[in-house]
């Protein structure tokens, strides 16, 4: 699959949405999903459907995933929450929405608060918690660490 989605992690919705439209890709709002679904994704006909209820930064954090099931041509989304593509999918969105220079920094500001780190980064807190687990999971990997100890240094790290 030789997809790359054009989406940085300071991008608004707004600018996001105008990205995926250029690379064809078909979003569709709709009143009401199933059960607890904020997004989806149809590979057959290159479509992403959102659900209108979504405050602005669910929407965001949902469209940057559906964005990453293209990336990967993902038949679908969202019918098994633990499948191994979901659980990649949300991992990769927590890393293309979150650099880790600014997790680092906003950690040593607010103490570890998730709430207010989620709140600086525009991000919801699930998805600032998806990052948290990648970032335990690679703690050992040569640029983690050298956030790890300078995060580490602030005293109340969950990491
Ligand atoms: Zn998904």
């Amino acid at each position: 699959m030789n997809r790359i989605i054009p989406v940085t992690s300071t991008m608004t919705y707004g600018q996001m949405h105008a990205a995926a439209q250029g690379l064809g890709i078909i979003i569709r709002s709709l009143p009401r999903m199933e059960g607890s679904l904020m997004g989806a994704y149809d590979e057959e006909t290159k479509t992403i459907f959102l659900d209108q209820r979504l405050l602005p930064v669910q929407k965001r954090c949902t469209l940057m995933h559906e964005l990453v099931h293209w990336e990967h041509g993902d038949e679908t989304c969202g019918t098994i929450y633990d499948t191994k593509a979901e659980r990649r999918t949300r991992i990769e969105t927590a890393r293309r929405l979150i650099t880790l220079t600014e997790y680092a920094t906003l950690e040593n500001i607010y103490e570890g608060d998730k709430y207010a780190i989620a709140e600086e980064l525009n991000v919801t807190v699930s998805l600032l918690e998806d990052y948290r687990t990648w970032l335990q999971e690679n703690a050992y990997s040569s640029v983690a660490m050298r956030y790890r100890r300078q995060i580490l240094l602030a005293g109340k790290s969950r990491i």
